[in-house]
């Protein structure tokens, strides 16, 4: 595991001595960088993620409490949401903003999109799976999904497939049905236009802007997949739409998060921009253990973290932002007392507040049966000259996603004539691009991977992978220990509601 991290951080430290040097495309340049991805790619092929214990032996409290810090905010997790949270609390000079994350700076290596499928094997990614599932999973070892997650500056944001999809307008207006003034459609946009740099072809501005942190654009490598499907969907009778725009239903081509074909994680876009800024500190390898609580008054006060095997405290004096994402913000308030009571008792720990934490998950299943493979065959050209075009102008195979087109559709199913109930997501190569691709992604089984997929390997295909946007089963996150280094239980119920299968 220390080899690991090691390795990581020496990916990682990489980045000022490349960026030191004016930017030249040298022979050496291309080199040194080939030889970085190669590294990643190591890492990602030894890396065997696994939880970690905490042992109390190992970490003096009374010491963490002597050098306690102080603070105005203490913002746990730098993903989508807390990076965000951090930039916009630190424009405030008077306060001061720390941010602790359990994860690694992200590294140059990364930032080629079609490094993605690499990263989910590395400690980029927390490698957390479901409990066995009876109706969904089935093709997953022990009939466990992968549940993705990301561990570094940017968040899931640094390893995600970099679609730019905000929902449609109908999923905001039912949040605010729901009791949530201020999350309805028209109250959000505004805000998705304030973070948005839009550097499409064709955009409509009553939906998109620019001048935002968030780079958005089209996929830099034109795919004749691409065009083939949104033709298909054409004599199908779907419209081609613009993916964030005015119409719900359609075909479209993926905007992406992306900026000039490289990815643009939401650290990239808001903690790097304000790292100038004295009264914020960006921690990264820091762990929250406990949100620190007063039992009486129930107020927040501070929060306990390991960074590099020591613990320490920080104290804050005004509020503290739990964003650590669908998994581990419930896992934290429920390691911290804030929880359903007989759970956090059976476990040892004090119930400060008893609360259906952890008892709503929600999560998107995906189909990824429907293969198709075509006639043609397609060179992706020579790995060095690749990487020369995407160093160059962020052009090419290096550029790519993995995501080629969506559709955005209506079932006979569906009750609601106007949104759609049914994503599609085309994939180009996906399953056929070895077993080890499968795994990182989707921890499919060997004998399923042989039986379906082993046979169109380096073919040229796509796969369409059917989303469900809007599942009705709810899942939980509960702690499996009171040790806040263990991995929590996570357990999806997929397609247990029967309306949806
Ligand atoms: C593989 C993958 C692909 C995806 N693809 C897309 C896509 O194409 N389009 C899209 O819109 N969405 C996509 N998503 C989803 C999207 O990335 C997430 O919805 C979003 O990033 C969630 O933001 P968040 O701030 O809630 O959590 P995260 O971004 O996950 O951030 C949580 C952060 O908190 C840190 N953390 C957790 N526990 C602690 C702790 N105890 N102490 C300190 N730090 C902690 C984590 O390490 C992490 O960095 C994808 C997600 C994944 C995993």
């Amino acid at each position: 595991k220390m080899l690991q991290i090691t390795n990581l951080l020496a990916v990682c430290l990489l980045i000022p001595v490349i960026f030191s040097s004016p930017f030249e495309l040298t022979e050496k340049y291309v080199k040194d960088f080939q030889d970085g991805i190669d590294r990643l790619v190591e890492v990602s092929d030894k890396t065997i993620l696994q939880e970690e214990s905490y042992k109390p032996e190992n970490y003096d409290e009374e010491a963490a409490l002597k050098d306690a810090e102080e603070f105005d905010f203490i913002v746990i997790g730098a993903g989508s949401s807390g990076a965000v949270v951090a930039n916009r609390l630190s424009e405030v000079p008077e306060w001061k903003v720390l941010v602790l994350e359990a994860g690694a700076p992200e590294s140059l290596y990364a930032q080629p999109p079609s490094m993605r499928n690499i990263l989910l094997n590395t400690p980029y990614n927390w490698g957390y799976k479901s409990e066995p599932q009876e109706k969904a999973c089935q093709g997953a070892n022990d009939d466990r999904c992968n549940i993705n997650t990301g561990r570094a500056l940017g968040g899931s944001s640094a390893i995600s497939k970099m679609i730019y999809t905000r929902g449609s307008g109908k999923d905001y207006d039912t949040w605010a049905d729901l009791g949530n003034d201020g999350w309805c459609y028209k109250d959000v946009l505004p805000y998705f236009k304030k973070s948005e740099d839009a550097h499409l072809h064709k955009f409509d501005r009553k939906y998109h802007s620019q001048g935002g942190p968030l780079n958005v654009e089209e996929p830099q490598h034109n795919s004749k997949l691409r065009e083939a499907f949104l033709q298909a969907g054409q004599e199908l009778g779907y419209k081609v739409i613009e993916a964030n725009g005015e119409e719900p239903i359609g075909v479209a081509t993926p905007q992406l998060v992306t900026k000039g074909g490289r990815r643009s994680s939401v650290s990239r876009a808001y903690l790097e921009t304000a790292k100038s800024r004295k009264n914020l500190s960006v921690r990264p390898f820091s762990q929250v253990t406990q949100i620190l609580i007063a039992p009486h008054t129930k107020e927040a006060n501070g929060v306990k973290y390991v960074h590099k095997g020591k613990l320490f405290i920080a104290k804050s004096k005004k509020e503290i932002i739990v964003s650590a994402g669908a998994i581990n913000s419930p896992q934290l308030l429920m390691l911290s007392g804030i929880g359903p009571k007989e759970h956090l008792e059976s476990l040892g720990l004090e119930c400060i507040q008893d609360l259906a934490v952890g008892n709503n998950l929600k999560d998107h299943v995906v189909f990824l049966g429907m293969n198709l493979v075509s006639n043609e065959t397609i060179s992706e050209g020579d790995q060095k000259e690749n990487l020369i075009s995407w160093l160059k102008d962020g052009k090419g195979p290096l550029s790519q996603t993995g995501v080629e087109a969506l559709a955005f559709l209506k079932t006979d199913a569906s009750k609601d004539a106007k949104h759609p109930d049914i994503k599609f997501i085309v994939v180009p190569h996906a399953m056929n691009l070895g077993y080890d691709y499968a795994k990182r992604e989707y921890n499919i089984r060997k004998e399923l991977y042989d039986s379906i997929w082993a046979a169109n390997e380096g073919k040229l295909g796509c796969s369409i992978f059917v989303v469900l946007p809007h599942p009705k089963s709810t899942g939980t996150v509960r702690l499996h220990t009171k040790d806040p280094l263990n991995y929590p239980i996570i357990n999806g119920n997929y397609l247990t509601d029967e309306e949806q299968v």
